[in-house]
């Protein structure tokens, strides 16, 4: 057991509630585990069964090995979590992973999962109640936000995998289990039958499934019949086609307009291989907008055909449809829209995703009056992501635009955007970037600052280089890899010492961009230098004592090091050394992922 301080919160109805701190972290507990003792509240409410165990404890290890893991009452997290309140602002991976690991307590802990083929009703739940907290905490534009990110987590391991029944009876190894199907599509497949139960059914179907299998292990046939119980209507086909069958529908839709009535046609458009269904039963709303009304005509329908069209009476021609407007379903779509109406969308939909898909879509659309309007219109966007989005989706930003992203450089209160606006600003070469680029190196979050340095660069390199100085002491990624750029750009290598320091310390990405510019500025240092560099860099990707970030960006440092001077053209001896020492590296390397990275490097 480590040395830990034992900082003690506040008892939740009467249980004791501590943090376990590294030496060091002690103040920061309460930054480091967000709202731990609000979410035992809201969790329990929503599960209508209380916080079921005697005391609640969290703490962060060294070179854990799996993220984070819910042992009941005393959950262990990876020293990823460390951060000051400074370095976790506008960062919510915290407050998901704190709420993951507690909402196992109920669904994974109080109720487990009978086998790994089941795993999702321990890793679903956990998944959704990230969601759950994110609409309760944040807001639901947050929430979405985090849903939509979860289901490309999903998709994406589809497409470089094959699709698996969520119920996997068929697993070669139980870490196969451990995939985006048990965690992303369970937290999905949950948040649809909310929404086909409603509110009401779905938290006492919860209620319900607990407090009938309190302490004992399930399958998902428990899961089904605490919602059918509670609900009084058969859910096989739910059950079915979403926990025991495959996949998910591809859907392309088109609407079309004639004589009073909108024609929308539904095609499903999987593949039915791997045990795909070929129709899936899908009950959903449909929104028409017309007449510039946010208020749309609602039609319910169930999609359970192959191909199928519907038709809706309307006596003007719709400004834009939308299809499943609270985008609850689990679905890929091909639906092509214009300009006109993804902007008639962006002005009427009140859902996040319905914004988010317009500025996606219109990335590809030729210049038009509808999409510089949609553009500006988004700078303004009360969700940040959205903010964001519009400035990458802008190719050639007009004035007003312009403007508008100066307002966000200047002071949007989400610190990401805020930095890519900056960042946007400089290189559009707005008026009075020195103003923007200082008045951000004065602002709490480091990705601000660090944005307002490389801004600083492009206007006047030598007040830059006076602000990079008095950042050095400061101990975070962000600020680190942009001082890494700024130096091997000036080339100073009066500043090598700085890397060294911070290669110990940096990591996740900021190891990689840390010794990435430290690469790039040794290779203009002296052959005494290079040779020290060179031998540091060595030692730190031989150290399978240290974390494997900073083993794989040192030895990656050293490729790139070698791939420059192949390029080069020169015969220099270097080239075989490195090569012999990343070879070295390679057989000493413990981490298979690491290995196989190697495997590509030093051809
Ligand atoms: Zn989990």
């Amino acid at each position: 057991m480590g040395d830990f301080d034992v900082v003690e919160d506040q008892a939740w109805n009467g249980i004791p509630v501590n943090y376990y701190m590294e030496k060091g972290w002690k103040d920061h507990a309460k930054d480091i585990y967000p709202y731990t003792r609000e979410m035992l509240s809201f969790f329990s409410d929503v599960t209508g069964v209380s916080y079921p165990w005697a005391k609640y404890s969290q703490v962060a290890v060294r070179d854990y090995v799996s993220g984070a893991m819910e042992n009941t009452t005393a959950v262990i997290f990876g020293e990823f979590m460390h951060g000051t309140k400074r370095d976790l602002i506008d960062v919510d991976r915290n407050e998901k992973i704190v709420a993951h690991e507690m909402f196992h307590h109920w669904f994974g802990d109080y109720v487990t999962c009978e086998s790994w083929s089941n795993l999702t009703l321990n890793e679903g739940f956990a998944n959704y109640s990230e969601y759950l907290w994110m609409e309760e905490k944040h807001g639901r534009d947050a929430a979405d936000y985090h849903m939509l990110n979860e289901r490309s987590g999903y998709f994406g391991s589809v497409r470089r995998g094959e699709p698996h029944e969520l119920i996997w009876y068929d697993y070669e190894d139980k870490e196969d289990m451990f995939d985006a199907h048990s965690y992303n599509k369970g937290g999905a497949v949950l948040h649809m039958l909310r929404h086909y139960v409603g509110d009401d059914a779905f938290f006492s179907s919860l209620k319900h499934y607990l407090t009938e299998n309190q302490y004992s292990a399930v399958e998902v046939d428990e899961l089904r019949m605490a919602f059918e119980e509670t609900t009084g209507e058969d859910l096989n086909w739910f059950f079915d086609q979403w926990f025991l069958k495959a996949g998910h529908p591809a859907l392309t839709l088109d609407t079309e307009y004639a004589d009073g009535k909108v024609m929308l046609t539904v095609e499903q458009t999987q593949k039915t291989d791997n045990n795909v269904p070929a129709i899936f039963r899908m009950p959903v709303e449909v929104d028409i907008y017309t007449n510039g009304s946010t208020t749309p005509n609602r039609q319910v329908i169930t999609v359970d055909q192959r191909k199928q069209t519907f038709t809706f009476d309307s006596p003007v021609k719709p400004d834009v449809v939308i299809f499943d407007p609270h985008h609850q379903l689990l679905a890929q779509f091909n639906y092509t829209k214009s300009a006109e109406e993804l902007a008639a969308q962006f002005k009427a939909a009140p859902n996040l995703v319905d914004r988010y898909l317009v500025l996606q879509r219109l990335s590809s659309k030729e210049a038009s009056a509808a999409k510089t309007q949609t553009l500006t219109a988004a700078l303004k966007d009360p969700f940040h992501a959205i903010r964001g989005l519009a400035m990458q989706t802008m190719t050639e930003p007009t004035a007003e635009q312009l403007a508008g992203v100066r307002m966000i450089a200047e002071g949007d209160p989400h610190s990401e955007v805020r930095a890519a606006a900056i960042g946007m600003f400089a290189e559009a070469g707005g008026d009075n970037v020195k103003t923007v680029a200082e008045s951000a190196l004065t602002a709490q979050p480091y990705p601000v600052v660090a944005a307002g340095l490389q801004a600083l660069v492009s206007v006047d390199p030598e007040a830059a280089s006076k602000a990079a100085t008095r950042l050095e002491s400061i101990e975070n990624d962000d600020i680190a890899g942009a001082l890494a750029e700024l130096y091997a750009e000036m080339g100073d290598v009066s500043k090598l010492p700085y890397f060294e320091k911070r290669m110990n310390e940096v990591d996740g990405y900021g190891a990689l961009n840390l010794m990435d510019g430290y690469r790039n500025l040794l290779a203009k240092g002296s052959p005494d230098q290079i040779a020290a560099g060179v031998a540091k860099l060595k030692t730190l990707g031989l150290n399978q004592g240290t974390s494997p970030w900073r083993r794989l960006a040192a030895t990656k440092a050293l490729n790139d090091m070698r791939e420059a001077l192949k390029e080069a053209g020169g015969a220099s001896p270097m080239i075989d050394q490195l090569k012999t020492m990343i070879e070295e590296i390679k057989a000493k390397e413990t981490v298979g992922d690491l290995k196989q990275i190697y495997e590509g490097y030093g051809q």
